[in-house]
């Protein structure tokens, strides 16, 4: 579908929206209009935007006012709107998210959720068309988020440690991570961390408020490498009051030797994630676990006091939606502290058959929401990703009190992020401002490249 804007630069708004609401049809920018084929044309008038969209010989016209005073903001709201308005004519249902495209639902509601969780309901729904389910989910996770931001000071960071390697791959990872972790690697990589992190501690001014190690599958790592690792994140300042959590990840590498020294190193939450509980579907998942491995390492880390979250997909291959549902089920009758439900991002169109065509993920994930609230959760964050199928969103949910700072902080953008280790991406915010900082993704590229700054007379050696 060939997308092409006239008056107007807005050119990543188009994208957006048109990738959400058609992503079949593969949405691209053209510099010249074009009188074939599927296509849009947007055009910025006196104090309107007007979109013009033409699929498969069928024609349909979307128009939103400017709001002057918005400056540029604006435009790209009327040419994000005017897109879907006409877009509305070839969708066989309303969206349930509207017109809101992006990754961060609950940041597009900030500024309304500072009076509350009404008013940012209110606000998704008349700006964005966002459905009142929706709308109530976004809404208190921003509410959330205004209180975790509101108690934040400048000097509040929070650290992200990757580990961006796993027992195997499974076959829907999207995630940049090596399967099979080499113990001499895993060692080497381990001692650039703390390397990392020494140099942070010396470089930066901050009070630590979370710590968040997450992958991958840091499972992976021996008692002793997390001991290394917890040892040296607990003398950064402000370590002793901050939340540490540990993303476990896979059950079959979680035994008691390393839930024992994660407790002694004070990280008070872990994840233990099923994905789902259908042995048959993990099989077809490559996920090399079963839902048996899972119970074992839950009942394990239930021995501990932490607070644990498990993480599911929606709708992986050879699932059904009353399959998931059950799982989920089971999973809320060992009562975990908080459930991530994830919607699977899907590649192709045609991926969305095997979860029997569109509109099953969006069901069952709406289906999830209502038994996760009757089990006395609540959302507290979200996100969601481009091609998830029926643009579909991935939600944490917690009980009372048991909601990760750091899921809040990284998520929503309200403060600063250090990210160590492959991959990582720092977040920093000054005056007001975001820098970001991005370490090579290639873990031996990233270990040449800290070694280099620490040691920079050694250069090429
Ligand atoms: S455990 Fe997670 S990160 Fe590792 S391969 Fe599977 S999906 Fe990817």
């Amino acid at each position: 579908m060939k997308l092409h804007l006239s008056g107007t630069d807005a050119v990543y708004s188009i994208e957006q929206i048109a990738l959400t609401l058609f992503p079949e049809r593969i949405p691209r920018y053209a510099a010249e209009p074009d009188s074939e084929g599927d296509r849009s044309e947007t055009v910025l008038l006196p104090g309107r935007v007007e979109t013009r969209i033409v699929l498969d010989g069928r024609e349909a016209l979307g128009v939103c006012p400017v709001e002057e005073k918005e400056g540029k903001r604006g435009v790209s709201y009327a040419v994000r709107t005017s897109f879907y308005r006409a877009a509305l004519s070839f969708l066989p249902q309303k969206p349930l998210w509207g017109s809101l495209s992006g990754v961060r639902p609950a940041k597009a509601c900030l500024v309304p959720a500072e009076k509350g969780v009404e008013e940012a309901e209110r606000f998704l729904i008349s700006r964005y068309d966002v459905s009142p389910e929706k709308a109530r989910i976004a809404a208190l996770a921003a509410v959330k988020a205004v209180k975790i931001r509101n108690g934040l000071s400048e000097r509040d960071a929070s650290l992200y440690i990757n580990i961006p390697f796993c027992p195997s791959k499974c076959r829907y990872c999207s995630f940049i991570t090596r399967a099979g972790a080499d113990p001499a690697l895993l060692e080497k990589y381990v001692s650039t961390l703390l390397l990392e992190l020494e140099k942070l501690r010396r470089e930066e001014d901050f009070r630590l408020v979370s710590c968040y190690i997450g992958g991958g599958t840091p499972a992976v790592l021996s008692p002793k490498q997390f001991e290394r690792l917890l040892s040296a994140v607990r003398t950064l300042p402000g370590a002793e009051d901050a939340e540490c959590t540990v993303e476990l990840g896979r059950p079959e590498l979680i035994d008691r030797e390393k839930l024992g020294v994660l407790s002694s190193y004070g990280v008070g939450k872990i994840s233990v994630n099923p994905q789902t509980l259908d042995d048959r579907v993990l099989a077809l998942a490559g996920r090399g676990h079963t839902t048996e491995d899972f119970f074992r390492a839950y009942a394990l880390a239930r021995e501990y006091p932490f607070s644990i979250n498990c993480d599911l997909i929606a709708l992986l291959e050879g699932d059904t939606p009353e399959g998931f549902l059950t799982g989920l089920e089971r999973l809320l009758s060992l009562s975990p502290d908080t459930v991530s439900v994830h919607s699977l991002a899907v590649k192709r169109a045609s991926a969305l058959e095997h979860a029997g065509g569109r509109g099953q993920v969006a069901l069952t994930v709406g289906r999830a929401a209502e038994l996760l609230c009757t089990g006395g959760y609540e959302p507290y964050y979200l996100y969601r990703q481009k091609n998830t199928a029926d643009g579909s969103e991935n939600v944490g949910w917690a009980k009372p009190g048991h909601a990760s700072l750091y899921n809040v902080v990284m998520m929503e953008e309200i403060g600063t992020v250090y990210a160590l280790g492959a991959g990582g991406v720092s977040k920093i915010f000054r005056d007001g401002e975001m820098i970001r900082r991005q370490n090579s993704k290639d873990p031996a590229e990233y270990m040449l490249r800290i070694a280099e700054q620490i040691h920079p007379d050694k250069k090429g050696q």
